[in-house]
């Protein structure tokens, strides 16, 4: 047994003095951090409880767009008025994501923060660069079902499993950060790292930095348009194989005057490819342009053997998910009363 120290922070300046010193992890939900844990993959010597900080917030940001707090759960931003009404988006992916149980314990900053599911990460037995850097890298020439078609490294084949992000990828949201150097913004697109040669770090958040919000942009030009399309092994509750998350701004005249599109579950990070988008953008709405936008995005896609599928299914899925999202935006709203139904 590694014994544990718990240490509960009442502010964020608590919280940041608690962390200074090496082998501390923030909790909030503790939904990935706990199994982790368990499985001796993390083994920090302290925890400080960040539960009890003003951090569980969703407001309107000065800019027009939206702050979500972030140790507001999955469950209670799913489903706030302000996300309904503004992003469905990000409702859709949050939704699609975990089991009711887990969005209603998940914060918004852990979603962010969680590991990969590569199986080798999770057994210690096992050769990990990630876990263990140096140690080398079980899942290639392995079990490669999950892993990266893009962006992956002679060291890492892993991938992001967060439905959440795939959305705040194509929304281009901001991550508020605090440390006891002070505070800073990081641009969605740069907050996850690809693997490269140090796969162990998963995010470019330096040592003791706290998440305090994830900023929105305004969107409502999107709104009418934006699809989030989920590919998995089980319908009721699994990682994505591939997802998507496909926005549209479209003229009356059929003619796309702004496009986002990221993938999931495809790469170390959410997948954007701005020449993707940029294909789409002043071109008719339709199955030829849709289909020119996913060649551009799965460019340079390369399988394992195992997961060589799902190039194919990325590529179908893209065209999916736009064709989707012109027909219009789905709403799947229903009653919330505090607590996710089970
Ligand atoms: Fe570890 Fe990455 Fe290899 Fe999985 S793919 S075993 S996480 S180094």
């Amino acid at each position: 047994m590694n014994p544990i120290t718990y240490l509960e922070a009442g502010d964020v300046t608590g919280a940041l003095y608690h962390s200074e010193q090496p082998g501390r992890a923030f909790i909030a939900g503790g939904t990935n951090l706990i199994d982790l844990m368990k499985e001796q993959v993390m083994r920090p010597h302290a925890l400080v409880d960040i539960n009890s900080l003003a951090l569980a917030e969703i407001t309107p940001s000065a800019s027009g767009g939206l702050l979500l707090g972030a140790t507001a759960r999955n469950a209670d931003t799913a489903y706030h008025p302000l996300v309904r009404d503004g992003y469905p988006l990000l409702r859709a992916a949050i939704l699609a994501g975990a089991s009711p149980q887990i969005r209603n314990m998940a914060s918004n900053g852990g979603n962010l923060l969680q590991r990969t599911r590569c199986h080798y990460f999770y057994d210690i037995g096992t050769a990990c660069n990630k876990r263990d850097p140096g140690s080398g890298c079980a899942a290639i020439g392995g079990l490669t079902r999950q892993h990266a078609i893009l962006g992956a490294s002679a060291h890492c084949i892993a991938t992001h499993p967060s439905d959440m992000c795939v959305a705040l990828a194509a929304l281009e949201a901001v991550v508020h950060v605090e440390s006891a150097a002070g505070a800073r913004q990081i641009a969605f697109a740069d907050f996850h790292r690809l693997p490269g040669e140090h796969p162990e770090q998963d995010t470019t958040l330096a040592p003791g930095e706290l998440i305090t919000q994830i900023e929105l942009p305004p969107a409502e030009r999107f709104a009418a348009h934006s699809a989030y399309l989920k590919f998995r092994d089980r319908a009721s509750y699994a990682f994505a194989l591939v997802s998507v998350a496909a926005m549209l701004d479209v003229g009356d005249d059929g003619v796309v005057r702004d496009a986002r599109l990221a993938l999931g579950s495809v790469a170390h990070k959410p997948w954007r490819v701005p020449l993707a988008e940029a294909a789409l953008v002043g071109r008719p709405a339709g199955a030829e342009t849709f289909a020119h936008a996913a060649e551009l995005l799965l460019s340079g896609a390369q399988g394992q053997g195992e997961n060589d599928f799902k190039i194919t299914m990325a590529r179908r899925a893209v065209i999916r998910a736009l064709e989707q999202a012109l027909e219009g935006t789905h709403d799947n709203s229903h009653e919330y009363a505090g607590k996710e139904p089970l």
